[in-house]
């Protein structure tokens, strides 16, 4: 065996991907800063982005549509999707890195240049016939957007115990319930959307629940849930007697959430790879910060308890970044990544909200400027550790794989 086996392993970037990166860059600066020049303080200031009733406005929206659309055509937008329904089939390794390497260069527009949740993910690859024209493809070029409506007032991360029912009429399905935080709900031109269709009670705790696509003018929209650092992108959606045709199931029927499951790691690695970026971006910013600023003749760096700061900063950033490109890497093997991505999900996230946290304080006041990105990127954190499984359920996930808890 040669010294240099990397035993399989490698922690470098491949010269596609680089491509890709560097690409990405130029895309930035070309098409979506002009972009958001043009916006100026209807982007800046979130006072001015969003109309009285906490609806993004038009501007804002339009901005959104147009990056999204500018990425599809340019190839980048949902490129870790299989190439026969536009993707680019880039490996998981690649998206993760993608997404990580946009997010390095802080909060921005540039987030909406690689699908999010407003684009395709792999449950609407489940689409068959019609489905196929009507909303996957449409997502995939950014024509279209879309949402994931799990949540409920009474069932988040019991999802399973959702109320919303569908019952078939017919060869109609009719819709009832109410689903809350669901992102993009306002603006998408259509949900995937989850109801149970069988009781618990013949299927079991995860059979029984079927996922419909529900199209916006059929779908009343309810109050805005306004997150701090999110007003104005999740709202309720109300079904009353929502009647859709049984075409409208996606995937198969009492199988959503089974398939919703397998999905898991990739929501969960995008979402590492978002709060890796932003802590490598934070570490940046502070570090440049801590060497100028001067307080007692010496630059603050120069003090312990502001460099332990961000020494611990950097080496928790560097074992997030390694436990992502580990998931990443074991996801394009197709081996089992539960735990693993749990362990990402709930690491990385508790990083950056460690790391966002450690920005603001040694920026003193103006950590907490409004202008500076610190308590935006704490409160995204804060986001980032509730949203697709939260922190306890991540934790559970690994006390579970360990055989310690049930
Ligand atoms: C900005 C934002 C965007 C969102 N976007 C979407 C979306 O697009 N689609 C969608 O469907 N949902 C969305 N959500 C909802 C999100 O997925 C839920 O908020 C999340 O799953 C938690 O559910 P919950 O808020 O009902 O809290 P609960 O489930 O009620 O949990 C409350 C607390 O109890 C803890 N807890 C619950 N069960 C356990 C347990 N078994 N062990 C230990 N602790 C436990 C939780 O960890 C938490 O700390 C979004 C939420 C936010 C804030």
């Amino acid at each position: 065996m040669s010294t240099n086996d990397s035993g399989g392993v490698s922690f470098g970037v491949d010269g596609e991907t680089q491509l890709i990166l560097d690409s990405l860059d130029e895309f930035v600066a070309q098409e979506v800063e002009p972009i958001v020049d043009e916006l100026g303080d209807v982007y800046t200031n979130p006072r001015k982005g969003h109309r009285e009733d906490g609806r993004w406005t038009d501007e804002l929206l339009e901005a959104r549509e147009e990056i999204r659309r500018r990425s599809a055509e340019a190839g980048f937008y949902a490129m870790n999707l299989p190439e026969d329904i536009g993707g680019e089939d880039v490996s998981p390794v690649t998206w993760y890195r993608a997404k990580k390497h946009l997010a390095s260069h802080g909060p921005g527009m540039a987030r909406y240049v690689l699908a999010g949740p407003e684009g395709p993910k792999p449950l609407l690859l489940q689409a068959e016939g019609d489905q196929v024209e009507r909303y996957l493809e449409p997502t995939v070029r950014a024509e279209k957007s879309t949402a994931f409506a799990q949540t409920e007032p009474g069932a988040g991360s019991d999802s399973p115990n959702m109320e919303t029912t569908a019952r078939k009429e017919g060869d109609e399905w009719v819709l009832d319930g109410r689903k809350q935080w669901i992102t993009n709900a306002p603006y998408a031109d259509f949900v995937q959307l989850f109801a149970r269709t069988t009781p618990q009670e013949e299927v079991g705790r995860y059979g029984g629940i079927t996922c419909f696509i529900v199209e916006r003018e059929e779908y009343e929209l309810g109050s805005f849930n306004n997150a701090v650092g999110s007003v104005g992108s999740q709202a309720e959606i109300v079904l009353n007697d929502v009647r859709v045709p049984e075409e409208r199931v996606l995937g198969d029927v009492d199988g959503a959430f089974y398939a919703a499951m397998e999905f898991l790691s990739l929501g969960r690695l995008e979402l590492g790879a978002e709060a890796v970026g932003y802590s490598e971006f934070l570490l940046e910013e502070v570090t440049e910060y801590v060497t100028e600023r001067e307080a007692f003749g010496r630059s603050i760096g120069d003090f312990q308890q502001v460099s332990a700061k961000l020494a611990r900063g950097k080496a928790k950033t560097y074992a997030a970044d390694a436990a992502g490109l580990k998931l990443a890497w074991k996801m394009a093997q197709d081996e089992r990544t539960v735990m693993d991505s749990s362990v990402l999900k709930w690491f990385a996230t508790n990083v950056m909200w460690e790391v966002a946290d450690a920005a603001v304080q040694v920026n003193g006041a103006n950590g907490l400027a409004e202008e500076n990105p610190y308590m935006d990127l704490l409160h995204q954190a804060r986001i980032l550790r509730i949203v697709e499984g939260t922190d306890e359920i991540q934790l559970n996930t690994i006390a579970k794989s360990m055989g310690v808890m049930d």
